[in-house]
């Protein structure tokens, strides 16, 4: 299967179609619709679990974005946290915020069996599964859905690069290379990982101006950010309002930080929020970190960002010139 000629150069793909690059407008790159776990919600379902009415809270809250000038969400729900596209698209085509879908995989050490006995000198053999996965999900749709993905995701947390890691991120640098599509990584900053994921990725041949750094907001490490930096990569200032992994204020004086050294075209911002979370459900985020919305930057981030000195067009390269750059497939990605 290859992407050429199969899709309108220099488009975007979301729930909704390809979408001019132009037209993605004030964009959060890192957020997420409904996070769940398709085993255990089929026999253990979840007391706050109704998918009829997280469709309804979905609808309203990207609507309510809408009217804060948000265009577009990209969902990085992918495969290991419960993706359902059709569930996605039912929300898709009730707002007039474009939504991007996602591939990969999460998982942060071990892939499941299946993996392990598919692919190239594996017992069952055959292709890697992992990038006939995502050339589909990119070239032809998810599932049956139509709807295809325009980012693609990998994750390295605290046990590092492990054979399975690497190995999704390997398969991610291939579609990558065929598809133009960027990507985009759950990374532990405070172990500096992102370094790790980077130069994997870079080697591979993946555009740094195509590829995110995710999670690194949740970093002052100035000498760490800026060496990704200096790599040509973007740092995903993403989880404003994750009360529980860092803090707002933190998080705040980083972007100034950085904003004052010039590096506003290597910055995109975001919540890496839910509208509902099996791993932390949504009345316990009510409870613990009540500013964890998709609003958070819109209502109260920005507003302090600006009053401290941040300009607004700091504001608008990177919420929205660096989401279309990122966003928009490399034009001759080999
Ligand atoms: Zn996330």
């Amino acid at each position: 299967m290859t992407a050429r000629g199969e899709a309108p150069a220099g488009v975007v793909q979301t729930y909704r179609g390809p979408v001019a690059p132009a037209d993605l407008g004030w964009t959060l790159t890192h957020e997420h619709l409904f996070v769940r776990s398709p085993e255990l919600d089929r026999d253990y379902p979840h007391p706050e679990w109704d998918a009829d009415a997280a469709v309804e809270t979905a609808v309203a809250g990207l609507e309510e974005l809408y009217g804060l000038g948000v265009r577009t969400v990209v969902d990085l729900t992918v495969p290991g946290l419960g993706r359902d596209t059709g569930l996605a698209a039912r929300v898709a085509a009730r707002t007039r915020v474009h939504l991007v879908a996602s591939t990969g995989w999460y998982a942060d050490e071990v892939l499941p069996p299946y993996f392990r006995t598919h692919g190239p000198g594996r017992l069952v053999g055959g292709p890697d599964p992992l990038v006939e996965m995502f050339t589909r999900d990119v070239v032809a749709g998810i599932g049956d859905s139509g709807v295809r993905a325009g980012m693609l995701k990998v994750v390295t947390d605290v046990p590092g690069m492990t054979d399975d890691i690497t190995r999704v991120m390997a398969a991610a640098a291939t579609v990558h290379a065929a598809t133009g599509v960027p990507i985009t990584t759950h990374s532990n900053p405070h172990l500096r990982n992102g370094l790790d994921q980077a130069r994997f990725l870079l080697g591979r041949g993946v555009a740094a101006d195509h590829l995110v750094i995710g999670h690194s907001g949740d970093s002052e490490d100035l000498d760490y950010l800026l060496t990704l930096l200096d790599l040509g990569v973007t740092l995903g200032m993403d989880r404003f309002g994750m009360a529980h992994t860092g803090d707002d204020e933190k998080r705040t004086a980083t972007v100034l930080a950085l904003l004052e050294r010039g590096h506003a075209g290597q910055l995109v911002l975001s919540h890496d929020a839910a509208y509902f979370s099996r791993v932390t459900p949504p009345a316990w985020r009510r409870a613990h970190t009540p500013h964890w919305t998709h609003d958070h930057l819109s209502r109260r981030v920005v507003p302090q960002l600006l009053e401290r000195g941040a300009r607004q067009e700091d504001l608008d390269t990177m919420m929205i010139h660096n989401a279309q750059r990122l966003l928009t497939p490399v034009v001759d990605p080999t």
